[in-house]
């Protein structure tokens, strides 16, 4: 696998033609020089921004009409670094681009109320996220064309080594030819699910054939459509299938800046799902305090580090989004703060590329919202709650795992989970039944494990029969110190807040019950400020159950640990990973809030230990302002190696350890942030 370089800047460039003097303070020299001076080795330069005009003489569309008389600031930007040995991509839009709307109205998508170009016409706010700008229709045969005869111009003239095509979505789409090729493949544009499935056949039948075009002019070029390659959909559609974006991405930027939107549970996700495929990935962050266009704010440098350093301890190089200011000059205090960071990954880099991570468990990424509702939610722009609640748990746990879909061969793992809301088709309720029958191990939570229709588990070798939902919520999960899974929780009926299953253990041990409120909260019975208290007795349906192999409770827990904290919860799963991972690969008394990962790397093994702690400073963002150091750390690394040396990277300290028991123990002096350990 051929990585990207690993220290990028993302240019947006975005600038409203009522700006003047566009390009009147760039200087050539000066812009690649303050880049090479900060470590910078590749850059995304803009052709087109999303007011649609272009920063060349285009002969295809429109010149931004304040760039200064006859400039090609693209075209010097990218010879400038060039000279400098920095890499240069050209980065263009497809959906968003207002003077194309201007020029060609015909070519904008209309939403299922009509709107044309999918944006509210009187909106004064930027805050709207997928509807600030005017959205052009990727159905449009003649706006297909005239992208082709764009991307030819760019070829042409900067031979640029990749082409990062932004905004490669769809907004429920009921333009002429939309409509008419939802009829054509028996689609009803009055349905929700329809027109989802029909935006999502667009943005691939586009990328598809604009791949193939991009690669008959170049074979050598980097394409790469920022759709979402990473977005989770369980592979249960194979036409619509995230897998058939990825067919056109030479590589995966996981666009992720951790402030509003995104949030720092976003990237760690999508890493854990697409670490496995064999293509280079980045890190999408951002120099600004929230997210794209803030101007005049700065990213801590702490948070900068954290951002950059965890997509190194994941197989990710960084790419790091900046605004360039209209005059076109670069800010001194930006660059060099970038260029901090940077300086450090650069010392890191020889023991991070060419390695590939090494995990225990798989996890079925929940895809299903609620129930049943068949979601393309994780437009990967949120997470949902299974989701985020898996990675949370076994990130503070320490267990290594990767997000695998439906059509995945989950044979290697020793462990698989199966979060809250994941319902399985007969195939892959096959495939871990062959699993099961070959020792492998398995954790459900929810209606996990049930068929497509929620109608009893597809797994009738559990033997659970389901009963349908539980009729109480919240409920508690009566926890009591002989349940030997649960025996470092003190006993206590604990408030499960989400709504659980009801089911027939089967003759399996169960290993908690469920104690029920006296009654459900409603307006005419209700009892103090919450959920109704605990009858003094548990029922006789059952929490968790214990069978050959697997471990059933009934309760979101992982969704519910995503949406209320409750560290029981955790101690729950916790407990329940203990009995089912016989060897878990890391271990040690080891703070929640510090992140491990494991890298192979040439026969040996590079261990990461972050250590940052995002805080709720604010209302709006979570913030790191400050680097808090652990001092020797204990921890254990399952022996799968018999290291010669381990010493500390980048500084090459030697570190000592043992070997015992089938692991290896060692004593880390300092975390600072991030440490890497090498076993070699
Ligand atoms: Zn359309």
């Amino acid at each position: 696998m051929a990585d990207v370089p690993y220290r990028q800047i993302h240019l947006d460039f975005h600038t409203s033609p009522l700006i003047p003097d566009v390009g009147s303070r760039f200087n050539a020299e000066e812009f690649a020089r303050t880049l090479k001076k900060n470590h910078v080795n590749s850059i995304n330069l803009f052709a087109k921004c999303h007011h649609g005009f272009y920063y060349y003489p285009a002969a295809v569309g429109k010149t931004h009409p304040s760039l200064a008389g006859g400039l090609d600031l693209l075209g010097e930007q990218m010879a400038a670094c060039r000279r400098e040995g920095i890499r240069a991509v050209v980065y263009t839009t497809v959906v968003w681009a207002e003077n194309t709307c201007d020029e060609h109205p015909q070519w904008m998508q209309i939403d299922r109320n009509g709107v044309l170009g999918s944006r509210p016409p009187f909106l004064n706010d930027y805050n709207t996220e997928t509807r600030a700008w005017r959205s052009l229709c990727m159905n449009n045969p003649g706006y297909a064309d005239y992208l082709k005869r764009e991307w030819k111009e760019i070829h042409e003239r900067f031979h640029p080594d990749g082409l990062w095509i932004d905004i490669i979505f769809q907004f429920g789409c009921i333009c002429p030819h939309c409509m008419a090729e939802m009829k054509q493949m028996n689609l009803d544009p009055q349905n929700p699910g329809d027109l989802l499935s029909h935006d999502r056949h667009v943005e691939i039948k586009f990328s598809r054939e604009m791949y193939r075009y991009l690669k008959g002019i170049d074979k050598d070029w980097g394409i790469y459509f920022n759709g979402c390659p990473a977005e989770f959909d369980e592979q249960d559609d194979t036409a619509l299938s995230t897998a058939r974006r990825r067919e056109c991405d030479d590589f995966i930027d996981i666009e992720s800046l951790p402030s509003e939107l995104w949030g720092y549970t976003h990237f760690p996700v999508l890493i854990n799902y697409c670490n496995r495929f064999d293509k280079p990935v980045t890190m999408m962050n951002g120099k600004f305090h929230k997210t794209w266009g803030d101007f005049g704010t700065l990213r801590n440098s702490a948070a900068l580090e954290y951002e950059c350093f965890r997509a190194l301890a994941n197989g990710a190089g960084s790419c790091v989004g900046d605004q360039l200011h209209p005059e076109g000059k670069l800010d001194e205090t930006v660059y060099d703060r970038i260029g901090r960071v940077f300086e450090q990954i650069e010392k890191k880099e020889p023991w991070c590329v060419n390695t590939k991570k090494i995990s225990q468990i798989a996890v079925y990424a929940a895809n299903r919202v609620l129930e049943n509702e068949r979601g393309f939610d994780a437009t990967a722009m949120t997470i949902n709650g299974a989701n985020e609640g898996v990675y949370r748990m076994l990130s503070e746990l320490h267990y290594l795992f990767d997000f695998v879909d439906f059509k995945d061969d989950i044979s290697r793992y020793d462990l698989v989970i199966l979060p809250d809301s994941v319902r399985l088709p007969p195939e892959t309720a096959a495939r871990i039944s062959a699993y099961l029958a070959a020792g492998g191990k398995l954790l459900l939570t929810g209606e996990s494990g049930l068929g497509i229709d929620g109608k009893g588990f597809a797994l009738p070798e559990l033997g659970l029969k389901h009963e349908g939902a539980e009729e109480y919520s919240p409920a508690y999960a009566a926890l009591r110190p002989d349940q030997n899974i649960f025996r470092k929780i003190p006993p206590m009926d604990y408030a499960v807040y989400e709504r659980g299953q009801r089911v027939d253990s089967g003759g399996n041990r169960v290993s908690a019950f469920l104690t029920l409120p006296y009654f459900n909260r409603t307006w005419e019975h209700f009892c103090s400020h919450r959920q109704t208290p605990p009858r003094a007795e548990p029922s006789r349906h059952p929490f968790a159950v214990e069978g050959n192999g697997f471990i059933y409770i009934t309760h979101p827990l992982f969704r519910d640990y995503a949406l209320n904290g409750c560290k029981v919860h955790k101690d729950i799963i916790s407990g329940a990973l203990e009995h089912l991972v016989a060897k878990p690969l890391v271990r040690g008394e080891l703070p929640s809030t510090l992140e491990v990962t494991l890298r192979k790397r040439n026969g040996g093994m590079v261990l990461h230990l972050l250590h940052y702690i995002p805080m709720k400073r604010c209302k709006t963002v979570e913030i790191i302002e400050d680097v808090i150091p652990l001092y020797s750390l204990d921890l254990g690394l399952r022996a799968d190696i018999t290291p010669e040396k381990a010493y500390l990277a980048p500084d090459g300290k030697i570190l000592d350890f043992t070997v015992r028991d089938g692991y290896i123990h060692c004593t880390v002096p300092e975390v600072r942030g991030h440490q890497m350990v090498v076993f070699e």
